[in-house]
């Protein structure tokens, strides 16, 4: 019999608290998970989910006007932003519920409150002023598009936030940074229709994927018509007195624009939440610092997620979420595993990848392969888009472990999770090679690359 009100205390109803709230309640804990805003966190209610269900209503234009190669004709096409946000609304609405009824199905008690920790056992109900107390807490409190404080002007702006519920389309968007989130949104905007410029500090977009990626989508979404400006950043953003806001770069552009938003990184959510009173300590960005089980440095507090800064993706979440369990439920110690996490992009084309970049391969190992095939993909021929697929493996020469998996294409995303399990189970390139492809599909090349397009030795290209 437990002193404490709850064996578990989860703050935070995202992927990775809800997670582990229901798992632990599945096991017969007493659990509570507290959320301040809408159960399911940013992933469901203002990330993934949402920008997926906008991803494909920005890419019917191009549906649209591919059709006509395959011999359809359509009359006028129009578009209602507002049907569209509703919509997903509804949608959103609906896995929020499914959420919820998880936990409490699971016998959770689900509370609709900011929760903060008063010391290490207890914990602050906001809505009530009521305490409770816990045996272990979780912290999954994820983290926060990073508002810019310091760019004057940026309270004029907006974040992925706003963007989901935009009263009106804007006829004209900037949008700073050269991440996951600026990327997308860029490609989404411009497919529905508005006049975009992405501007990125760096000189080429996406910093950390493989150079044919960025080189390549990059080409992509300029021959779309997105407008982008690298090596430069907003100095500041004012309201033009006909309207609209105007930002001023650094390299003295001034861009008229409808709407700017910021895209530059998301910061951890741990203000005000008590840490200190609980003793549980932060790094200089206010990311809680965890040990390789999730575990800070107060034994029985638990952090997971994108509070911790480790990996900022719903699906490490969950993961983390689940070795808690088995670590602190099940006898059953088990660290996070962080290695070879395959990712996509979701701009248009797509990024899907998995493993090391070129570059970053070539830092790792003395020698490596290099298979890359650029090829029109099979729609692209009728259609007569001019739109190139980007295949690449790179492949380290003496162990032959295909060591990063990379492409720019339709469907990529949906490749890279498979090729995700080929890098994960150390697939060899002679493993590739005596894989059957299949045909016709773009996804084949991954399978036919024979001969290496290129090798690297000590960094020097042979
Ligand atoms: P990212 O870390 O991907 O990108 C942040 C961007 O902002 C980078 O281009 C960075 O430049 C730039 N930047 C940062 N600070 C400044 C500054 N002071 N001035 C100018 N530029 C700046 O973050 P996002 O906000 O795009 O996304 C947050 C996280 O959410 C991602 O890391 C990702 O893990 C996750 N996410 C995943 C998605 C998916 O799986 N498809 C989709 C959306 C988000 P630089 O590169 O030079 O540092």
């Amino acid at each position: 019999m437990t002193a404490f009100d709850y064996d578990l205390f989860v703050i935070g109803g995202g992927s990775g608290g809800v997670r582990a709230g229901r798992l632990a309640g599945s096991l017969g804990k007493k659990v509570a998970v507290a959320e301040e805003y809408r159960f399911g966190g940013t992933c469901v209610i203002r990330g993934c989910v949402p920008k997926k269900l906008f991803v494909y209503a920005s890419q019917f234009p191009e549906h649209f006007e591919d059709s006509v190669g395959f011999g359809w004709q359509f009359g006028e096409t129009s578009f209602d932003w507002k049907r569209l946000v509703a919509a997903k609304d509804r949608e959103i609405s609906r896995l929020e519920g499914i959420y919820r009824r998880n936990l409490e199905n699971a016998g959770v008690e689900v509370l609709g409150t900011r929760a903060e920790l008063v010391d290490a056992h207890t914990i602050r109900l906001v809505t009530t002023g009521k305490t409770v107390t816990a045996e272990k807490i979780v912290i999954a409190t994820g983290g926060s598009a990073n508002p810019h404080a310091a760019l004057p002007g940026h309270e004029l702006c907006i974040t992925s936030n706003e963007a989901f519920d935009l009263p009106e389309l804007p006829r004209s968007i900037l949008i700073a940074g050269g991440g996951y989130i600026a990327v997308e949104f860029a490609n989404i905007f411009h497919g529905l229709g508005v006049d975009t410029t992405l501007i990125y500090r760096g000189k080429e977009i996406l910093s950390r994927f493989d150079r044919d990626m960025r080189q390549g989508l990059h080409r992509a979404m300029e021959e779309k018509g997105i407008r982008i400006i690298c090596t430069d950043i907003i100095e500041e953003v004012r309201k033009a007195p006909a309207g609209g806001l105007v930002a001023h770069t650094l390299e003295g552009q001034a861009l008229a624009v409808d709407t700017v938003m910021l895209a530059l990184g998301r910061d951890p959510n741990t203000e005000g939440l008590g840490l200190e009173a609980a003793g549980v300590e932060v790094n200089e960005k206010g990311a809680i610092i965890v040990d390789e089980y999730s575990r800070t440095n107060v034994p029985h507090i638990y952090a997971l997620g994108d509070v911790t800064d480790r990996v900022q993706l719903t699906p490490v979440a969950i993961h983390e979420a689940m070795c808690f369990i088995e670590t602190e439920f099940k006898n059953n110690p088990t660290k996070p595993d962080h290695e070879l996490i395959a990712t996509a992009v979701f701009s248009q084309p797509e990024i899907g990848t998995v493993g090391l970049s070129e570059e970053e391969a070539c830092r790792r190992y003395p020698e490596i392969e290099v298979y890359r095939a650029e090829f029109r993909p099979m729609k692209a021929t009728l259609s007569g888009r001019a739109e190139k697929m980007i295949m690449k493996l790179v492949v380290d020469a003496a162990s032959r472990k295909v060591v990063g998996a990379h492409v720019l294409g339709h469907e990529a995303g949906e490749m890279a999770q498979l090729l995700g399990i080929s890098l994960k189970a150390g697939c060899t390139k002679d493993d590739f090679d005596r894989t059957m492809a299949v045909h016709p599909t773009a996804a084949e090349e991954l399978v036919t690359m024979y001969q290496p397009s290129y090798r690297i030795r000590n960094g020097e290209r042979v």
